[in-house]
């Protein structure tokens, strides 16, 4: 009976704090709110939040404040939903040591150290988006591991929502970064592919990931010798095609949406026609031509630029970093520490940061010439309306958790994107990419979305640099002081 009485005092004190946290109301006044989903701006606007929603938005007539909430003050603010990075992995620290099949310094730090400290720092890195304003990400490739982080980021307040593939699909094997549980999983045939789905369709994932690696065209050997039997573009990304085909296939099959790591023309164009739904790079070989303009909008294939990746690994390795104030304020500085070759012990330095470092002007014109393509075809991908969804890649050398999204957003600028283009591939476009049930609820501003919001200090119509003006990061319809995200 006292067992009963108990039990039934805790049931109803539980059920009252339920109702409480779901009844606790804030609201945001006099702002600028901005909705990239539908380009709405609405000048001295309301915003309440009720518990973890948007319960109403609009003019100060239009929404009744109840007496019992707390008021925001948002003058000269200006409000957007949270930002969404749609390409990361959370495998990978952003550190020199962490993709070993790039650079070996593993006889300076193991992998498996490098590993240890990753997963021991997944909270920390969690933090860090939240202070850029990310409330939602795409971790779209990874180890098995992956799973566990989209289970402990939906368990802790302080981090992102976290979409996840599991390993990548390949036609290439990256023995250096397998400890038991390898990112990469090299599939050889068609049934193999389908067998491998199977298995990561048990862990319920967001996305399958395939990599869809070309190899390189033939060097001829000079130019006075006879043309050596040419394997075209088309016949070269044919080679991995029947796997890609089985892989989306299989996946379609079981209402699984696949990214594919597609970087060529050839490869991407075959991708999208097996029916890929994201390619999360640009294509950087060569201008994208009308034909595959075309067939990107009959699919409704969604593209993420992620152009911040292409010049990291390159400016590290030939000690030309460019990292943004915000990188360096907001990124692990532990991370940072390391991106700085200049300290490596000459003994141990790997052959590919030695030859960067006798000829950074060499590694400067191939991100140049790969920009001049990659930012030409953001353009046309946007002015075609293929929907683009902002991601950097981040956990890859140089590219930082977090804060390297607003080097994303300076390179759209570059390729020529207004600011509500930009602002929109990181909010509804990047919610779409999302999906599940948590994407239809976030990347917008509506009643009934999720409450997850940036507070701006100025206005990011004016200038994209404005993004990074953070005051107050909503997530879940809990606020946080963005001053106070990061450990000082
Ligand atoms: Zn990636």
């Amino acid at each position: 009976m006292m067992v009963q009485t108990t039990a039934a005092v805790a049931l109803v004190t539980l059920f009252s704090r339920l109702t409480m946290a779901k009844t606790e109301l804030v609201a945001l006044t006099h702002a600028t709110i901005i909705n990239p989903a539908n380009s709405a701006v609405i000048h001295d606007g309301t915003l309440l939040i009720e518990g973890d929603h948007i319960a109403a938005v609009g003019l100060p007539n239009d929404i009744k404040i109840p007496q019992s909430a707390r008021i925001i003050e948002c003058t000269g603010k200006f409000i957007l939903p949270g930002y969404i990075d749609t390409h990361v992995h959370f495998f990978q620290s952003a550190d020199i040591f962490t993709r070993p099949d790039a650079v070996d310094l593993t006889s300076v730090r193991p992998y498996k150290d490098e590993v240890a400290w990753i997963k021991s720092h997944l909270t920390d890195v969690f933090a860090r988006y939240l202070r850029s304003g990310i409330t939602s990400v795409i971790d779209v490739g990874g180890p098995m591991w992956n799973f566990e982080v989209r289970k402990i980021a939906n368990s802790t307040a302080k981090a992102p929502r976290v979409a996840v593939a599991g390993p990548l699909i390949s036609s290439v094997a990256r023995p250096q970064l397998d400890l038991g549980d390898p990112p990469i999983v090299k599939i050889e045939t068609p049934e193999q592919g389908r067998e491998f789905v199977r298995k990561l369709a048990a862990h319920n994932p967001d996305y399958i990931k395939i990599w869809y690696i070309v190899p390189p065209p033939p060097v001829s050997p000079s130019p006075n010798a006879s043309p050596a039997p040419n394997q075209s573009d088309v016949e070269r990304a044919a080679l991995f095609r029947p796997v890609v085909h089985a892989v989306i296939a299989e996946s379609h099959a079981r209402k699984l949406r696949v990214a594919v790591h597609a970087t060529e023309l050839e490869a991407a164009r075959a991708a999208v026609e097996e029916g890929a739904d994201l390619l999360v790079h640009s294509v950087t070989d060569k201008p994208v031509d009308n034909a595959f303009v075309r067939l990107m909008q009959e699919r409704g294939t969604t593209l993420t630029p992620t152009l911040v990746v292409f010049e990291r690994y390159g400016r590290t390795f030939a000690h030309q970093l460019n990292l943004t104030p915000e990188e360096k304020a907001w990124g692990n500085p532990e991370v940072i520490a390391t991106l700085n070759v200049s300290r490596l012990p000459a003994d141990k330095m790997p052959d590919r940061i030695k030859t960067a470092l006798e000829n950074p002007d060499a590694v400067l014109d191939r991100i140049k010439q790969t920009y001049d393509v990659a930012l030409r075809n953001l353009k046309t991908l946007e002015d075609a309306a293929i929907p683009i969804a902002a991601g950097t890649d981040a956990g890859n050398i140089g590219t930082i958790h977090g804060p390297a999204l607003f080097r994303e957003f300076q390179l759209m600028k570059e390729a020529g994107l207004t600011p509500m283009q930009i602002l929109k591939s990181t909010t509804a476009t990047a919610a779409k990419a999302f999906g599940g049930d948590t994407g239809p609820r976030i990347g917008a501003i509506a009643p009934g979305n999720l409450a997850d919001l940036v507070i701006l200090n100025s206005d990011p119509l004016e200038d994209i640099a404005h993004a990074s003006d953070i005051h107050t990061v909503i997530k879940n319809g809990v606020s946080y002081s963005a001053a106070f995200l990061l450990p000082r």
